[in-house]
Order: C-alpha cells, then sequence, then structure tokens
C-alpha cells in the first residue's frame, strides 16, 4: 500500500462534494483541495489572478485547464499535501485528469467517487443554496443565518453565490456534461471508478465512501 492516498471526488455541482471532502478530509487526515475555493479565494483577494478569473466563474464557464493545472501543481508541493489529498472539483476536464496523472506520477489517483445525484434535485440545491462570504459554511433558504442575513459560526454575511443564479446553474450543468462527465469513463477504464447514490443524508453518504476506502485497502 502507498503511503499517498489520492481519492478523486467527483458529481455534478450541488451533489454535495464540498460537504463529503470535508469530512473525508478530517476522517483520513489529508487535506480538501477544492479548485472552486482557491479560484474563490483569489477573487476575494482581488490578485491579478482574481481579477483574471471572476467574470468567467459567475457566468459558470469554466476557467482555462493551464491555469487550474499550474494551481493545483502548487498547491501539491505545500507539505500537508505529502499524505494526498481529496480532490474536489478537479479534474473537471480529460485534460486535467491527463495532467493530474504526470503531477502525481506512479503514486496516482487511489479512487474516483462518482456521487451520483439526479438533475432535478442538484438544481433545486444550487437554487435554494446560501454561503457565508466569510467562512464559506454552506446553509439553505430556511436557515436561521440566512433569514438574518449574518453567519451563525462567523457573522460574516450569507450571500448567494453569483453561479448559483438560474442562468449560470443551467450553463454549469451543461458544462458538467459535456467537459465533465467524459471522466466518468476515464477513470471506470483504469478500474478506479465507484458511484455512491449522493440522494441520502450526508452520514449515509459519508458512510458508503468509508466503506468502499476499506474494501479497497486503502486506510
Ligand atoms: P461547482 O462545482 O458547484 O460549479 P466549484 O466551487 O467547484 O463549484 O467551482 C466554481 C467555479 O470555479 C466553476 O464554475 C469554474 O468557473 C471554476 N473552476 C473550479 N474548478 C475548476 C476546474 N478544475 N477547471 C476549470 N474551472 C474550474
Ligand atoms: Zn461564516
Amino acid at each position: 500500500m502507498s503511503a499517498r492516498l489520492n481519492l478523486v471526488i467527483l458529481g455534478k455541482q450541488g451533489a454535495g462534494k464540498g460537504t463529503q471532502c470535508a469530512r473525508l478530509a478530517t476522517i483520513y487526515s489529508i487535506p480538501h483541495v477544492s479548485t472552486g475555493d482557491i479560484l474563490r479565494a483569489a477573487v476575494k483577494s482581488d490578485s491579478p489572478l482574481g481579477r483574471e478569473v471572476s467574470s468567467v466563474m459567475d457566468a459558470g464557464a469554466l476557467v482555462s485547464d493551464d491555469l487550474v493545472i499550474k494551481l493545483v501543481e502548487a498547491r501539491f508541493l505545500e507539505p500537508d499535501a505529502a499524505r494526498g489529498a481529496l480532490l474536489d472539483g478537479f479534474p473537471r476536464t480529460i485534460a486535467q485528469a491527463e495532467a493530474l496523472e504526470r503531477l502525481l506520477g506512479d503514486d496516482g489517483v487511489k479512487l474516483c467517487v462518482n456521487l451520483e445525484v439526479p438533475i432535478e434535485l442538484v438544481t433545486q440545491r444550487l437554487s435554494t443554496r446560501r454561503v457565508c462570504q466569510e467562512c464559506g459554511s454552506i446553509y439553505s433558504e430556511t436557515d436561521i443565518s440566512v433569514i438574518s442575513g449574518t453567519c451563525e459560526k462567523c457573522g460574516g454575511d450569507v450571500i448567494q453565490r453569483a453561479d448559483d443564479k438560474p442562468e449560470a446553474i443551467r450553463k454549469r450543468l451543461e458544462t458538467y456534461e459535456r467537459d465533465t462527465a467524459p471522466l466518468l469513463e476515464f477513470y471506470a477504464a483504469r478500474g478506479l471508478l465507484v458511484s455512491v447514490d449522493g440522494n441520502q443524508t450526508p452520514d449515509e453518504v459519508t458512510a458508503a465512501i468509508k466503506a468502499v476506502v476499506h474494501e479497497r485497502g486503502l486506510a
């Protein structure tokens, strides 16, 4: 068994990747690497990179492969990634998946989990989702933090992501079908793909993923 636990979590926008990755990161003591979070942090800090990607992200389109690959490469060099990583939102094109194979070398992706959720459900989840601008906590329309507009954890503003507006949601889901769904075939061909029903409680989904990781002798 190799020391590095590299897990790719695939699924449509709103499938619950972020929620599951945060839990699994704690369980396996490996970092949660979300390219969406990295890009949003760049936008928030108003860095040159952030200014470059901001309008692309708001429209629900993909940032260029080259740029995202460079960000992930830099992230892998940080010490906490020496034990592996939970990849959330990367790869999302075949070119990115090929780049990931090069970046990881022999010690490659150990498993790709596809969180399966019907399109109607993710559309509903995304349109009712609200996020804290400061700490990134996710809320739904009826939560007290949304009603008050203030995050109960950190006091930050709770807002709707620009890309959670209906037009951008439609665009993101189309982009998923066109650019990201082909990755299922890519990982299936390598014997690495496992599908998990994402239409269960968060605890049930976590348990299902842990069971697969265990069955495969990965942790
Ligand atoms: P979601 O998966 O719900 O769209 P993310 O937080 O993963 O949310 O990504 C938000 C946006 O960041 C994407 O719509 C895209 O513009 C950009 N992005 C994130 N990851 C990538 C990636 N691997 N390649 C290209 N663009 C990306
Ligand atoms: Zn907060």
